[in-house]
Parts: structure tokens; C-alpha cells; sequence
């Protein structure tokens, strides 16, 4: 499969240009767990960035459409693949800047994605709890280079270090499961994300995908896409 091929059949990758690396999106509006909280006031869902402004272009939402629409294509790996390992920027790689875990097969595609792109590290925020929980339990392996982040449901809320602690215990968790939260009335929790004192832009920060403390992203109604 080549690169053109590859793009056609996946969708294409993101490009949210304050992200060091490129990333990939697929609708809000098919989240799961977010479709109940966005109507929770004081949910980290609710005012969703990725429900309005420039993500309800109509290009952009037919490109996260047909992602959606592909994701259980039996090349599917195989395309995100050959889209990831021969990009300049392939050091470092961003899932869902919109969007969310779908299922048990789609997590397990990802991570396999990760397991086939060693040289990269991969970030993926979520607030699909039960499916990484299942995902664990099940054995499957989180491969070393994949740090997934958990977030917090509600603004200034704690971070869900308890179902962390006992999902990294598994011995098929290679990589690391963190966690994330939103702070809004309150001071970050660990390490607040700096984006915001340097134009949204994460520069040379890489925190999301090393640290082992929790991330805290200040709440803004006019949040650039980065958690
Ligand atoms: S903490 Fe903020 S600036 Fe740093 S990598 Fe994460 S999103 Fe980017």
C-alpha cells in the first residue's frame, strides 16, 4: 500500500499546526461517554472546542466523517501505518484532537498501530474508561511507547488516579496509563500544560508524553485543540 492509497483509505491525518507532531480526528459527535457529559455544565466536555468554530468547517467535518466511517476497514493498521513511520515529525504522534475510543476493536487497532511504529511515541487522551478497563483485562498488551491519559469528568475534579494505579499493574501494560484534568476555579493538579503562556503552541514541550504526573489544562471557552 502506498502513501496516496493509504490517505484514501483512513481518511488522512490531522494537521492542527500548534500540535509538534501530526495527529488524527474523527467527529465529537460520535464520543460516547462525551455525548452525555457535553450537556453537563461543568463537565469537562460541556462548551466542547471540537463542536463548533473552524472543526465545523464542512471539509474538515466530511474528513472526520469518512475517518469514522473507516475505521474497521481490514487495512486500517496497515494505512495508519504507512502513514506514520515515514513522517518527518514521526517521533511523536497525537490521537484525537477530536473525537474518542469507539469500541474494544478500534483501541485494539490503535494500539496495534503503536506496536508497529516503535520509533514513535504516542499520546491518546480518553474518557472511554470502561473500553481501556475491558481492553487491560483482557491482556492485551499497551505497547512501551503509547501513554494513554485518562481524563478527569468534571472541571477542577481529581485526577482518576485510583483506576490508573490499578490498570498499570497489569503486566501487559507496557507503555503508561496517566491521567488529566481541567482546571477552571481551581490551581492545576501536577504539571499544568504551558501552551496557553506561548500561543497555544506546545513548542519543545513534550509533557503529555513523558510525565508520569497528571496534566492539568486550564479551562478556556476558546481552548485551542491540544487536549
Ligand atoms: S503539556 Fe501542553 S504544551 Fe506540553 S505537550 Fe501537553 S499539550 Fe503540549
Amino acid at each position: 500500500m502506498n502513501r496516496t492509497e493509504a490517505s484514501e483509505l483512513v481518511g488522512g491525518l490531522t494537521s492542527t499546526s500548534k500540535m509538534p507532531c501530526a495527529s488524527y480526528s474523527i467527529p465529537a459527535q460520535a464520543c460516547k461517554t462525551g455525548k452525555k457529559l457535553v450537556g453537563i455544565k461543568g463537565s469537562v466536555c460541556h462548551g466542547c472546542y471540537a463542536l463548533k468554530g473552524f472543526y465545523q468547517f464542512p471539509q474538515g467535518k466530511k474528513a472526520r466523517d469518512n475517518r469514522l466511517s473507516s475505521l474497521y476497514n481490514i487495512k486500517w493498521v496497515e494505512a495508519m501505518v504507512t502513514l506514520i513511520k515515514p513522517r518527518k515529525d514521526s517521533a511523536y504522534f497525537r490521537w484525537h484532537d477530536s473525537g474518542d475510543v469507539q469500541g474494544i476493536i478500534h483501541l485494539s487497532n490503535i494500539m496495534e498501530v503503536a506496536r508497529l511504529t516503535p520509533n514513535c511515541d504516542h499520546w491518546i487522551p480518553t474518557r472511554e474508561n470502561a473500553f481501556l478497563k475491558a481492553y487491560v483485562e483482557s491482556g492485551k498488551i499497551i505497547p512501551k511507547n503509547m501513554y494513554v491519559r485518562v481524563s478527569a469528568l468534571m472541571r477542577d475534579g481529581k485526577p482518576p488516579k485510583k483506576f490508573v494505579d490499578k490498570l498499570n499493574k497489569y503486566d501487559n501494560v507496557e507503555g503508561f496509563i496517566g491521567t488529566s484534568t481541567i482546571h477552571h476555579k481551581k490551581e492545576a493538579i501536577g504539571s499544568g500544560c504551558i501552551a496557553y503562556n506561548q500561543d497555544g503552541e506546545c513548542r519543545d514541550c513534550r509533557t503529555c508524553w513523558t510525565t508520569e504526573e497528571n496534566i492539568s489544562y486550564p479551562f478556556h471557552t476558546k481552548r485551542k485543540a491540544l487536549l
